[in-house]
């Protein structure tokens, strides 16, 4: 299991945020959730990111990997490989 580590929220300065390495800019689920939550159009991605709420919730990792997709349109085959196996070791 790999190390985490909490700091608080910079939007909101008031609820903590885990994470597995430390993040310079660590947003909180509840800063995040209205942008996490627009629909995805691709099937493919739409079905890589129909994971439990709790994932998003729990995972840092998986909210940047989802925001990326959802700000710039698109991932590596890296991230998406990144992204399934966290979601497997967590689900597990
Ligand atoms: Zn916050």
């Amino acid at each position: 299991m790999a190390r985490s580590y909490k700091q608080k929220c910079m939007k909101c300065k008031k609820n903590y945020v885990k994470v597995t390495f430390r993040n310079r800019f660590p947003v909180c689920y509840e800063c995040l959730k209205a942008e996490l939550n627009t629909p995805i159009e691709d099937p493919e991605m739409k079905k890589l990111f129909d994971i439990p709420e709790e994932l998003y919730e729990e995972s840092a990792f998986l909210r940047d990997i989802k925001l990326k997709y959802i700000r710039f349109g698109s991932l590596t085959e890296k991230q998406i490989e990144a992204f399934k196996k966290v979601v497997k070791d967590m689900l597990d």
